[in-house]
């Protein structure tokens, strides 16, 4: 028995955006985080937030700083009644000035090694899962990992490089906009819509 999941970013996607921020206190639900994730996990999904932390290989933050980060996701998902099943992070960035962090990695999306790490660990079928982000680099990590993709669309994308890896599957506003394009997405018309 395999578990479907949707691997969620963090920032811009869960989380507002505070570029770099370590700090538990500051951390704030997006609109629609609620009912969207109440929504998916009544639908069964795992839920697993798949984020890029380059502040450590940058220098601006200790690696232990984001256990401070994880408790308070874990925190703000049980006040809604939901499970947060894993927490992944990259603290990696090729031009990181911390040496051990400072490599070109395969878990920094859009590359797909956290959703695959996260995948062994919790028996997840990534062709049954999903990815929501909020930029393309999120879209590419996903489809890299066999997952379908949605694009938060909140202005967070600004480059817009596109190509078939980047392309999203859908596109929505929020997170519980995601949950209903996901919820109504059907496997048997799949052929026919992508
Ligand atoms: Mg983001
Ligand atoms: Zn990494």
């Amino acid at each position: 028995m395999t578990n479907r999941a949707v691997f969620l970013d963090k920032d811009g996607t869960l989380i507002e955006d505070v570029p770099y921020n370590v700090n538990p206190d500051l951390m704030r639900l997006t609109v629609g985080a609620v009912e969207g994730l109440r929504s998916l996990h009544a639908a069964g999904y795992k839920l697993i937030i798949i984020s890029n932390q380059s502040g450590v290989a940058r220098g601006y933050f200790p690696e232990e700083a984001l256990l401070a980060v994880e408790e308070r996701s874990h925190q703000l998902l049980a006040e809604m009644g939901v499970p947060l099943v894993g927490f992944y992070y990259c603290p990696h960035h090729p031009d990181g000035t911390i040496l051990k962090y400072k490599i070109n990695c395969s878990c920094r999306k859009p590359e797909p090694g956290l959703i695959f790490r996260a995948a062994q660990k919790h028996n997840i079928n990534l062709a049954q899962s999903w990815f929501i982000g909020d930029i393309l680099n999120d879209v590419e990590a996903g489809r890299r990992a066999g997952c379908k993709t949605v694009l938060i669309n909140n202005g967070n994308e600004t480059e817009w490089v596109l190509s078939p890896l980047r392309l999203p599957h859908y596109i929505a506003t929020d997170l519980a906009d995601a949950a209903h394009i996901i919820s109504n997405h059907r496997q048997d018309v799949e052929v026919l819509s992508y």
